[in-house]
């Protein structure tokens, strides 16, 4: 992908607590909340940038988890976001031959 990066020239600075910002590996945003933390000992957390929606656990491989290292193909910019189209719809269920898919809604109901 040759498109222009719109996202900040500079790395991820201090933090307002002096930890470093998180910054979304797909799209560099730096709106990324954190989802939520291990149950256990904090030793992983899921965030996600409200930006693209893109969300990961800390844990993951560097290439998931660091913007250096995330796919090429696969990152987003500002410009690339703005001109996606919009979300496919989930499809409707397939009619199965017999039946199947029309019983189980009427089960359901
Ligand atoms: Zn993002």
């Amino acid at each position: 992908m040759t498109g222009p990066d719109t996202g900040p020239d500079t790395g991820p600075g201090p933090g307002p607590e002096g930890e470093p910002a998180v910054i979304c590996p797909r799209c560099r945003s730096e709106h990324v909340e954190t989802v939520t933390v291990a149950p256990r000992g904090g030793v992983w957390e899921v965030r996600q940038c409200t930006r693209c929606w893109y969300a990961w656990r800390t844990t993951e491989p560097a290439a998931r988890t660091t913007p250096e290292l995330f796919p090429e193909e696969f990152r987003l910019t500002g410009q690339s976001i703005e001109s996606a189209p919009e979300l496919p719809a989930v499809p409707p269920l397939l009619e199965r031959p017999d039946g199947a898919a029309a019983r189980a809604r009427e089960e359901r109901s």
